[in-house]
């Protein structure tokens, strides 16, 4: 019996990448997931038939992000499918893994860009919460996907780095306010991994020089951060709340 049976998890952007990785680990522990996906069904329905093959249950929800509405829509589209699924109604776990990047030093980002990676990045996943809030149940998890970037300085991001250290923000003030409901809120801080987001690795000069951010000498994958989130999300992770865990193969210590 896995560490999370009887227990439904939603994962932001479970269709490709982190997410992906998250959503099989957390259906190997056990949990119904619910793989979310803004516009790439087909990378959804993947990720849920994966799991299925594992002997895991999951199902997908469709929901664009960072558009006005977004977290009604998606928590609309949850009901409907948790309850065609036969997960009753209600959740226990809830990853915010959902995000995009905005490339640039301060002088080239956009209004247009600002804004769109923190309605992605932050508001998306603050709305997500709020609205979510009547579902998740006591003794729930939420954990935020944030980014080694809050800690070690890359201004070539630095509109994303800031919402990922409005998120930390947010995690530590939840943390405080859910305690007494007994939810851990956490964040999980990987360095540089692998996925879609970095298309820049397919340059093998540019994956060394990414491996050698790293005390362990490599890239990330999604599953070094996918064990992460699931030790948080299992009762192993009870007493820890309000804390950001790096995982970056120790990017950048010294
Ligand atoms: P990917 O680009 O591989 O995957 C992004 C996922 O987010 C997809 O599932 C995508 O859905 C979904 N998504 C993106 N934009 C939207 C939107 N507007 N609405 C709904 N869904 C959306 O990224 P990663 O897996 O690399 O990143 C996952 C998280 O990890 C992000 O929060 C990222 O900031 C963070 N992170 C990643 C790092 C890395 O090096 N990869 C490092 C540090 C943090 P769809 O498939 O439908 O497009």
């Amino acid at each position: 019996m896995g560490t999370l049976s009887g227990r439904t998890a939603l994962v932001t952007g479970g269709s490709r990448g982190i997410g992906r990785g998250i959503a099989e680990r957390l259906a190997r522990q056990g949990a119904l997931v619910a793989v979310h996906y803004g516009t790439n069904r087909e990378a959804a329905e993947q990720t849920v038939k994966g799991i299925a093959a594992e002997g895991g249950r999951a199902f997908a929800v469709g929901a664009e992000l960072g558009l006005p509405g977004d977290a009604d829509a998606l928590w609309t589209a949850f009901d409907a499918a948790l309850a065609r699924h036969g997960g009753g109604s209600g959740l226990d776990v809830l990853v915010n893994n959902a995000g995009i990047n905005a490339h640039g030093r301060i002088h080239e980002v956009t209004e247009a860009d600002y804004d769109r990676v923190f309605a992605v990045n932050v508001k998306a996943p603050f709305f997500l919460i709020r609205q979510g809030l009547d579902r998740l149940r006591d003794g729930g998890r939420i954990i935020n996907i944030s980014s080694g970037a809050t800690r070690i300085a890359f201004p070539s991001i630095t509109a994303y780095a800031m919402t990922k250290g409005a998120l930390d923000t947010l995690t530590r003030t939840l943390a405080q306010d859910l305690g007494p409901r007994g939810i851990t809120v956490n964040s999980v801080s990987p360095g540089i991994v692998a996925t879609d987001i970095n298309p820049w690795l397919a340059d093998p000069a540019e994956h060394a020089r990414a491996a050698g951010y790293a005390a362990l000498g490599r890239v990330g994958e999604a599953a070094d951060i996918a064990d992460v989130v699931g030790f948080l999300a299992s009762d192993d992770a009870r007493w820890v709340t309000g804390q950001d865990l790096e995982a970056s193969g120790g990017s950048a210590l010294g």
